[in-house]
C-alpha cells in the first residue's frame, strides 16, 4: 500500500498547493511506513515532485481532462488509488478539490475529512485536527474507515523539500462519456497580477478607501510586495472591485502568510474567510475597529497617508 496524492496544476504547471501537499504527505507516509505516489493530469514534467518527497509519479495525459470535471477527476484519483492501494489520499483544500475530494470519497467508500491541518494527531486509531466554525476552533475527527480522503488546508503545513525516489509511470484509467456532465470549460482572470489562491501576501480593501478611484493605493502597495488584491464583501457588491476578489466567509477563504487589510472594519464574516493567515497587518483609521483585536500588527491612521508611506518605504528594500 502506498499513500496517494493529487498533485493539483493549472496551463501545464503545478500550482503551489502540490508542492505543500507532498511534503504533507511525506511525513504522513514516513509515519505510516510507506511511500507517496502522486498522481496528475496532464503535466509533461513532473521531476519537481521529487524534490518534495514523491516517490512515483502516475502520469495521466488525456485531451478529454484538458478542462477540469470533478467527477472526470475524481474517476482518474479513484482508479489510481486502487491501483496502488492506496489506504490514505490526500487532496488540498483547494476551489476544484472542495468538489473532487467528496466524489473521490464516495467512490472508494472511504471516510473524508476537509480542512485538515497539522499532521495526524494519532495513525491507530486515525484521527486528525481540523479547521472548525470558520477557522475559530479546531476538532479532532476519528477516521475508522479502511480508506481515507484527506483535505489539507491551504498553507497550513509549508513547503519542505526532501528527497523521493521520483520515477515516472504513464497512467491511462478509464474516463467514461457520463463523467463531463459539468465542466469547466475556460477561467477568464478578472484581475489581480497575483492570484489569490496561490499569493503568499494579500493586500486587501474596504469602504474605508471610499471609491474605485483609491484602489491605487491597494494596487501599487501589492505590486512592490508581489502580493494579490483583495476585497472586502461591500467593495465588490458596489462594484467597486470584481468579485472574485471578494474575500471572507461568503467569499474566498485566504489563508496567506501575509494578510493586510486597509480601511476594512473586522466584521465576522470578513474575519471567518482570513483568520487562518499567518500574520495580520490591519491599518484602519478607527481605534475601535474590532480586526485591531485579531491583528498581529495594528496602525491606527488615515489609510490614504499611511499606505503610500509604506508602498515608499517598501520600494527602497
Ligand atoms: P465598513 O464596515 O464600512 O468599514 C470601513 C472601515 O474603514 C471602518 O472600520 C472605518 O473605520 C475604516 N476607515 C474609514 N476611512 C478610513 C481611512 N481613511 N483610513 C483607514 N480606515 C478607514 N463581508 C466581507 O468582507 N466578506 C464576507 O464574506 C461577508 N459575508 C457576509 C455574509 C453575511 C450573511 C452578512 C450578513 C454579511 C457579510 N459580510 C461580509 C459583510 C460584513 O458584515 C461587513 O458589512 C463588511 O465586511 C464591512 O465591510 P468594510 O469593512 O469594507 O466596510
Amino acid at each position: 500500500m502506498s499513500l496517494l496524492i493529487y498533485a493539483e496544476s493549472a496551463e501545464g504547471k503545478f500550482k503551489k498547493v502540490a508542492f505543500e501537499l507532498a511534503s504533507y504527505a511525506k511525513k504522513v507516509a514516513e509515519s505510516l511506513g510507506t511511500t507517496v505516489t502522486a498522481v496528475t493530469v496532464n503535466i509533461s514534467d513532473v521531476s519537481e515532485l521529487a524534490k518534495y518527497g514523491v516517490d512515483k509519479v502516475l502520469k495521466v495525459n488525456n485531451d478529454k481532462l484538458a478542462g477540469f470535471t470533478a467527477k472526470a477527476y475524481a474517476d482518474v484519483i479513484k482508479q489510481a488509488a486502487q491501483k496502488e492501494g492506496a489506504k490514505v489520499i490526500l487532496l488540498s483544500s483547494t476551489t476544484d478539490s472542495i468538489y473532487l475530494s467528496p466524489l473521490v470519497a464516495v467512490a472508494l467508500e472511504a471516510g473524508f475529512a476537509s480542512n485538515v491541518v497539522g499532521l495526524p494527531v494519532s495513525t491507530s486509531p486515525f484521527q486528525v485536527k481540523r479547521n472548525a466554525f470558520s477557522n475559530k476552533a479546531f476538532n479532532i475527527t476519528e477516521i475508522s474507515t479502511d480508506v481515507k480522503v484527506l483535505g489539507l488546508a491551504k498553507n497550513s503545513y509549508g513547503i519542505f523539500e526532501s528527497a523521493g525516489a521520483g520515477t515516472e509511470e504513464d497512467f491511462n484509467p478509464t474516463i467514461g462519456d457520463n463523467d463531463f456532465g459539468v465542466k469547466v470549460d475556460s477561467v477568464e482572470k478578472v484581475s489581480g497580477k497575483v492570484s489569490i489562491a496561490d499569493a503568499d501576501i494579500v493586500v486587501s480593501g474596504g469602504r474605508g478607501l471610499k471609491g474605485p478611484e483609491n484602489w491605487g493605493l491597494i494596487e501599487d502597495l501589492a505590486s512592490v510586495l508581489g502580493a494579490a488584491t483583495a476585497c472586502s464583501k461591500p467593495v465588490s457588491d458596489l462594484g467597486w472591485r470584481p468579485h472574485g476578489e471578494h474575500v471572507g466567509q461568503t467569499g474566498k477563504p485566504v489563508a496567506t502568510n501575509l494578510y493586510i487589510a486597509v480601511g476594512i472594519s473586522g466584521a465576522i464574516q470578513h474575519i471567518a474567510g482570513i483568520n487562518s493567515s499567518k500574520v495580520k497587518v490591519v491599518i484602519n483609521s478607527d481605534p475601535e475597529a474590532p480586526f485591531f483585536k485579531v491583528a498581529d500588527y495594528g496602525i491606527v491612521g488615515d489609510a490614504f497617508e499611511i499606505v503610500p508611506q509604506l508602498t515608499e518605504k517598501l520600494k527602497a528594500f
